[in-house]
């Protein structure tokens, strides 16, 4: 029978809810519910490419990216289920402006015990077979890591802290809480009420919206990014290890049954604020709306760097499939689809992305993790 009432109310079943409740369960919290809308990883976990790279140049992310590994390391014992992990390595390829920093960040990797080399571009094409050189000064190869399964690990996350007491109610929207003198006191969910003092905020990019209805103002904002699935011409190499090619602002990633994943990044890396209910999954074309690097990509053969040979499929195989000039879309080299992800960028002085310090109301309190 569902709980109602709880010692700790987690709002959100992605990666990092369920996480938490595993976190929380091991160091017994007491009774702990997770509240979930849809399912668990049914939101940008899901649609995560999931690559698990520690190259940061700040040194805090390079630091919290190493912790993380860490826990894919030790993921078995954590879970009680064996990780989802490819371990192809990693390849982080930059312009030849960009290769004194890139070795400070290499050294500084290092020194965090990251397994890391200096690739120059005559290395770099032995290691990534069939890619163009062209433009690149060098790269970063961390030989140990890859890229995971996102839904896996949230659902391992999810059945472990279930076997350890967790509550975990999908299905279940959180609607709005109940604060009495200034505190919260419940959750009001469309399964009903759950009484609780302590509630955590993992709800992803809708986490701003359900802050502000206890006057909390988190400098979260949802934006858009786009990748594309594509089917590699036969005779092409599908890309191992992962590729981050950051002059073409693009990265590439095996996908099961013999595609690959192309994921693209505008110049800022973010595109303009979008309603994570109500976003465009189609696929821009041009260089709005995030997708600065589709056009590099498409010129570079459809395929990119890899010359994954899609130049006989020119630009309808950018386009989503709902598009209504369907007539021109040939037989298809791929499907593609946009994501949504939520950005709460932190500066080094903590203030957050758009450079505000979270507001909080009153007496009422959240934390920022
Ligand atoms: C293996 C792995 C590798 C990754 N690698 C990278 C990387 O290299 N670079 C990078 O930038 N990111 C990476 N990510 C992060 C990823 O892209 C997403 O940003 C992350 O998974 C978001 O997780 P989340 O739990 O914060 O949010 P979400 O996945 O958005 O989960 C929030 C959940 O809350 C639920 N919810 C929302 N509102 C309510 C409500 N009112 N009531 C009930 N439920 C609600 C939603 O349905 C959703 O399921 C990686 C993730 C994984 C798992």
């Amino acid at each position: 029978m569902a709980a109602a009432t709880a010692d700790v109310v987690i709002v959100g079943g992605g990666v990092m809810g369920t996480s938490i409740a595993l976190q929380l369960a091991r160091r017994r919290a007491g009774r702990v519910v997770l509240l979930e809308k849809r399912h668990v990883a049914s939101g940008p976990t899901g649609r995560s490419s999931a690559l698990l790279r520690r190259h940061y140049s700040i040194e805090l992310y390079a630091r919290m990216a190493a912790r993380s590994f860490e826990a894919y390391r030790n993921f078995e014992e954590l879970t009680g289920r064996p990780a989802e992990i490819t371990r192809c390595g990693l390849v982080m390829a930059l312009a030849p402006d960009d290769v004194p920093a890139m070795r400070d960040t290499i050294a500084m990797m290092q020194r965090l015990g990251v397994k890391v080399e200096e690739l120059t571009p005559r290395d770099l094409a032995r290691v990534v077979p069939g890619l163009s050189v062209d433009g690149l000064g060098g790269a970063a190869w961390e030989t140990d890591t890859g890229y995971g399964d996102p839904a896996g690990v949230s659902q391992a996350y999810a059945a472990r802290a279930r076997e350890l007491g967790v509550e975990i109610r999908q299905d279940c929207h959180v609607l709005g809480f109940t604060v009495t003198g200034g505190r919260i006191s419940g959750v009001r969910t469309s399964a009903g009420p759950v009484e609780t003092a302590t509630v955590v905020n993992a709800a992803g990019p809708w986490g701003a919206a359900l802050s502000r209805a206890v006057g909390v103002d988190l400098p979260i904002v949802a934006s858009r990014q786009q990748l594309v699935i594509l089917r590699p011409r036969a005779d092409a190499t599908a890309p191992r290890p992962v590729l981050v090619d950051m002059v073409d602002r693009a990265y590439y990633r095996p996908e099961t049954g013999g595609l690959v994943l192309v994921g693209t990044r505008n110049r800022a890396g973010v595109s303009a604020p979008v309603d994570p209910d109500a976003f465009s999954e189609r696929v821009d074309a041009d260089r709005g709306g995030g997708g600065a690097s589709l056009p590099r990509v498409r010129r570079r053969g459809g395929g990119g760097r890899l010359r994954l040979g899609l130049r006989s499929h020119p630009r309808p195989a950018l386009r989503h499939r709902a598009q209504p000039d369907a007539p021109r879309a040939r037989p298809r080299p791929g499907v593609q689809r946009a994501r949504v992800q939520a950005l709460a960028g932190h500066r080094r002085d903590g203030r957050g992305a758009g450079g505000r310090r979270p507001r909080v109301g009153g007496r009422r309190r959240a934390v920022l993790i």
